[in-house]
């Protein structure tokens, strides 16, 4: 178990997954990235798609900032997406919806495995944040809909974490009994 992994600010890391490099967003960002050698093109996983649609119907409906930072104001903000792919988007004339590309059971949610990197720090979220705040973030941006109708924050995390397979016994998140993928190691984050 990765008890010390870092807090990703952005790395491009190899891990064991259908493209094993994996490029983070900065710090508290959204989305994550895939790709088959550290120079390749990116690809974000299938099951993205929806909060990425809807990123960019909420980021519409946001108030024009004035940001010194130019890739804190880019079509892809790197407050959600890694730096690379903020960079990308100011120097790309169509919108980013017609050049970023998909391929199905990428991510860590779609193989059952963990993150190498951590979200954040403990002090700033339970240890299911930690480890997969990245799609929490995707999960609420999909249902921001529901979520303003008063879906509460708690319910969009509690449904990830069946997704990812744990179900909740006598108080305590645990996994599923179904061995599916790399699932030994999610059980060692089932206490929040
Ligand atoms: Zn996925």
């Amino acid at each position: 178990m990765r008890k010390n992994s870092r807090v990703s600010l952005g790395e491009i890391n190899k891990e064991d997954l259908p493209l094993p490099y994996v490029n983070y967003p900065n710090h508290y960002g959204t989305f994550i990235t895939f790709s088959p050698t550290d120079l390749g093109d990116v690809y974000l996983c299938e099951c993205a798609k929806k909060s990425v649609v809807s990123y960019f119907e909420y980021k519409g409906k946001l108030p024009k900032r004035n940001n010194a930072d130019a890739l804190r104001m880019a079509p892809l903000d790197s407050n959600y997406w890694s730096t690379i792919l903020a960079h990308k988007s100011l120097v790309e004339k169509a919108h980013p919806l017609e050049w970023l590309k998909y391929k199905s059971g990428l991510c860590h949610k779609c193989n059952r495995v963990i993150p190498a990197m951590r979200y954040c720090l403990p002090m700033y979220g339970n240890n299911f944040i930690q480890r997969f705040g990245w799609y929490l973030n995707q999960s609420e941006l999909e249902q921001r809909k529901a979520i303003e109708l008063g879906k509460p924050h708690k319910q969009v995390e509690k449904e990830l974490r069946k997704e990812l397979g744990f179900k909740k016994v006598k108080g305590t998140w645990t996994i599923d009994n179904k061995p599916t993928g790399d699932m030994q190691l999610i059980a060692h984050i089932g206490k929040t």
